[in-house]
């Protein structure tokens, strides 16, 4: 399987077989799977919203606050098209958790920040837990697991503002986001390297809500 991993990249499996769906200019939607769709939704006043509960109980301590902020930043940021909300596992459509020390999947990238595993309604998984070998999803995901990289648990490797850099991301992967491939283009969901600011990035920028747009906007009525 090939991971797309430079030095600290910011991994997710689910890159693989990313295909560039063409749209009208400027946006390119860069998505997980093309034609698919987070298919849990909940209207508000009338308002057809992609509905996104994040269950953040499970997450480490240093990363609670990031996986909160990174929840309001969805709603918040997101051009009104997510509404995120942090919730328990009971009601929640987006599972995180913080692995612990020495059960870092052997077969991912020792140094990714985290991954992000999608169920569709079918209740297939975009790869196997123990193998890492992928499957192919069907167009409707209705839940997710994201999973963070315990080396990253300290703030001193990793900081907060970083953290929830990575939660915004993982997150954006839930809702059919792929990678933004340009390293200039400001975006939540740039393949990450160290080298660039992540400070500008910790929530949706414009082209992040103008791929939500290109990807929902007919099916969310807008
Ligand atoms: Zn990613």
């Amino acid at each position: 399987m090939k991971f797309n991993v430079l030095k600290k990249s910011i991994v997710s499996f689910l890159a693989i077989g990313v295909i560039f769906l063409q749209v009208a200019a400027p946006v390119s939607a860069e998505v997980v799977v093309s034609g698919a769709k987070w298919t849990n939704t909940v209207t508000v006043s009338g308002v057809k919203y992609l509905n996104t509960p994040v269950n953040t109980t499970y997450l480490a301590t240093n990363w609670q606050t990031p996986g909160s902020t990174a929840v309001s930043n969805w709603t918040n940021y997101s051009g009104s098209y997510v509404k995120a909300s942090v919730q328990n596992n009971s009601t929640s459509k987006v599972d995180c958790a913080s692995k612990v020390s020495g059960t870092w999947y052997s077969w991912a990238p020792a140094n990714a920040y985290a991954i992000t595993n999608i169920q569709d309604s079918s209740g297939v998984w975009a790869y196997n837990f123990n193998t890492g070998a992928s499957n192919s999803l069907g167009t409707s995901f209705v839940y997710a697991q994201i999973y963070t990289n315990p080396m990253y648990d300290s703030n001193s490797d990793l900081s907060q503002t970083s953290k929830t850099y990575v939660l915004t991301h993982e997150i954006g992967h839930t809702q059919n986001l792929g990678h933004t491939q340009s390293q200039t283009t400001a975006s939540v969901m740039r393949t990450g390297y160290a080298s660039y600011s992540w400070a500008n990035y910790d929530r949706p920028q414009d082209y992040d809500r103008a791929v939500l747009v290109a990807l929902y906007q007919t099916y969310l009525g807008r």
